[in-house]
């Protein structure tokens, strides 16, 4: 099996570069909040003149200020990255093999049995069509699974083209930390230390049943990667069709404080499952429960995909301020969903 893995070098920086040729050599932060109020927010994307100074995705703005006082600072153009990830994923999807996007600016192809000489053509047409048509850098991986594919990949980074085979991948992971597999987080990392296990090579030598113990199922998954099985799969679709939460309230109610208040703790809750699972949104529906238990929706659809919780909370509120202007029923249940998801940026999940 050969497995291609592709991944945007600086993404949303390379956007606004190819927006604004300007910025080209100067250091660009693209940020999670809107320019007035840039300071609360945290970084998403950092180019590479930012990451020097050692400014990188999930800091605080502020914190990158401190490193570099006269930084470029823009908010995030996501309509724009969205385009240019649609021309990515299409060309992709054009090659005829299994596509799995895993984020706004990755991707998985299964090239099934075609050898690794023919999968590294592929590969190399790949990069260079990217490039040519859409004037991004961005890296390609090869190897016989997804997850080491991916590891090739970010081990080649900017601009680069890795690839792991198997008779390469013990020398390739054992002297890498066991933060380069993906999954672990600080919490893993920090469990994994307890039991001095630092590094990937320290990880295959390890006990499995101990592991298995510590971490869970995860820790059978992680000790086969580090014994060189990788059994992750590219899956075209993932059927998550909306995410949603709902709440009945202590009292029923034609508050129109209590009920805003209600929106805001759901719409909260909702953007923490999204960002979790890595889905951005185009739409925002409310629901509401009377006394008298009819029920009324009401709903409405962004002209671009958002991963905004400030959104979900705003248009809720709009919605159901328009929800009880028609209505005077006391209200008992309200909920909050969004739908028309689709993969989004992982860099800036790793933050929460
Ligand atoms: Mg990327």
């Amino acid at each position: 099996m050969v497995i291609l893995y592709i991944d945007m070098d600086y993404f949303f920086a390379a956007c606004e570069q190819l927006k604004n040729p300007e910025l080209k050599g100067k250091v660009v932060v693209i940020g999670t909040n809107k320019e007035d109020n840039k300071m609360k927010g945290v970084v998403q994307t950092a180019n590479y003149e930012a990451r020097k100074y050692g400014i990188k995705s999930g800091i605080p703005t502020k914190d990158a200020y401190k490193l570099y006082k006269d930084l470029v600072y823009l908010e995030a153009d996501e309509p724009y990255y969205e385009k240019t990830s649609k021309t990515i994923m299409d060309m992709l999807k054009g090659y005829g093999f299994p596509v799995e996007q895993e984020s706004i600016d990755e991707a998985a192809l299964d090239l099934g049995d075609v050898g690794y000489e023919k999968g590294i053509g592929i590969g190399k047409e790949i990069k260079k069509r990217i490039n040519n048509e859409t004037n991004l850098p961005c890296t390609v991986g090869i190897s016989f699974g997804k997850t080491f594919a991916k590891m090739a990949c970010e081990s080649s980074k900017p601009d680069g083209f890795g690839i792991v085979t198997e008779n390469e991948i013990t020398d390739f992971l054992k002297t890498k930390p066991v933060k380069a597999l993906p999954g672990i987080g600080p919490k893993t990392e920090e469990k994994l230390k307890i039991l001095r296990i630092n590094t990937i090579g320290d990880l295959s030598d390890s006990d499995p049943l101990l592991l298995k113990e510590k971490l869970g199922i995860v820790g059978i998954e992680l000790y086969n990667l580090s014994n060189g099985i990788d059994k992750s799969k590219v899956v075209e679709f993932e059927e998550v069709l909306s995410i949603g939460r709902e709440r009945t309230l202590n009292e029923e109610t034609t508050d129109v404080t209590v009920i805003k208040n209600m929106i805001s703790e759901l719409s909260k809750e909702v953007f923490e499952e999204s960002a979790k699972k890595n889905f951005w949104f185009k739409d925002v529906g409310i629901k509401v429960r009377y006394a008298d238990f009819t029920q009324a929706t009401k709903s409405k659809t962004l002209n671009h995909y958002s991963s905004s919780e400030e959104e979900i909370e705003r248009i809720g509120a709009v919605l159901i301020k328009e929800l009880m202007n028609k209505n005077n029923k006391k209200i008992r249940k309200v909920g909050v969903r969004i739908s028309s998801l689709m993969k989004g940026n992982s860099q800036k999940r790793l933050i929460v």
